[in-house]
């Protein structure tokens, strides 16, 4: 049976990426689905450390149009679109996406995980408003201003360190009793002076007027009000793969089970990177599972063997 492509990668983060380029490389006729955001969540990253290649760190908005182009150049094809739902297609698979159905006999399942929210009142309302995902991108708009960061692992003391930059004072406001991010940022961290950190706080609402004004924070059963201008929210990461219900089952995270090779148990079907169970967290990881599930994928191609 023929289908529109040989291996359709949906996610365009730094697995898909890499996934694609490998593929296409390969010489697999390849279409990557980008959806929202084209690199994933490196895009919104200053300083990506620890992706070998880079001793001083790279920026995550220079290095996916780098492995992007590598892609393109290699063959692999692009829309920016989202998978809605897939279904069998006699030896392959059929991709809803809002462009419309596309076939391939194989898929790589690269969408990420979309970073948690807090579930308080005040956090969709003033979303765009001073509440934030992207230290990067808002993080110039408060010079002189005081910013909350809500986490206290990797994610939110790397943000805080880079909201000090611009902010008078960054608060990072931290559920946990201590800092749970590696050693490296937790002395950055408790070296910046501008940087004031909150253990053992939950955040109860976010107040404002048209834009957050301050924090209800609890602390040891009593609650207070802290003035803040800008707030970014780093409390974990939701694994994107609905899209998956009925199919296969995944686990109580939402996350996709594959094997060592990232084959799921549906033929012909791999997960790379913060999609799938037991994801690192890094990028250098999703990148190496991208590689991985591509190479599964090829051989497959090759001898239609599934061996899960
Ligand atoms: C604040 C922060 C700082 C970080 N700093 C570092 C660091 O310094 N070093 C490091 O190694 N790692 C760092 N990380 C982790 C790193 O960003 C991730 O490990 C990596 O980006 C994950 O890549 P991914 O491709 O698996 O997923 P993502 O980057 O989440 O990409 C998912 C892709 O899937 C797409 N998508 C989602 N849903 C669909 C759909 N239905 N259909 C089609 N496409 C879809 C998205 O548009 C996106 O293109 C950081 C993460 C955060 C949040």
């Amino acid at each position: 049976m023929s289908h529109d492509f040989d291996v359709i990668v949906a996610g365009a983060g730094i697995a898909g990426l890499t996934a694609a380029l490998t593929t296409a490389r390969l010489g697999r006729k390849t279409m990557v689905l980008s959806g929202d955001v084209l690199g994933g969540q490196l895009m919104s990253i200053e300083k990506v450390d620890g992706y070998p290649g880079f001793p001083e760190g790279v920026p995550g908005y220079d290095l996916c149009p780098i492995a992007q182009e590598q892609a393109m150049n290699a063959g692999a094809e692009f829309s920016q679109t989202n998978i809605e739902s897939l279904n069998a297609d006699g030896d392959g698979w059929k991709v809803t996406t809002g462009e419309g159905d596309m076939t391939a006999r194989a898929i790589i399942i690269a969408t990420g995980a979309a970073l948690k929210h807090l579930n308080v009142p005040g956090e969709e309302k003033f979303t765009g408003k001073g509440v934030s995902h992207c230290a990067t991108c808002d993080g110039p708009l408060l010079r002189n201003k005081v910013a909350a960061v809500i986490g206290g692992g990797d994610s939110a003391l790397q943000e805080a360190l880079t909201l000090a930059q611009f902010a008078a004072k960054t608060i990072v406001i931290n559920k946990a009793p201590e800092l749970t991010g590696q050693q490296a940022y937790r002395q950055l961290v408790e070296e910046n002076a501008k940087i004031e950190v909150r253990n053992g706080s939950t955040v109860q609402e976010i107040l404002g007027d048209a834009a957050v004004s301050s924090l209800r924070v609890l602390n040891g059963g009593a609650a207070s009000d802290v003035e803040v201008n800008g707030v970014f929210v780093y409390i974990g990461l939701q694994p994107e793969a609905a899209f998956l219900d009925g199919h296969l089952s995944r686990d109580s995270t939402g996350a996709v089970p594959t094997d060592g090779a990232m084959r799921t148990s549906l033929k012909g079907i791999c997960a790379a990177g913060m999609v799938r169970v037991g994801a690192a967290g890094r990028a250098a990881a999703s990148a190496g599972d991208g590689t991985a599930a591509a190479i599964s994928v090829d051989r497959y191609l090759a001898d239609g063997v599934w061996p899960v």
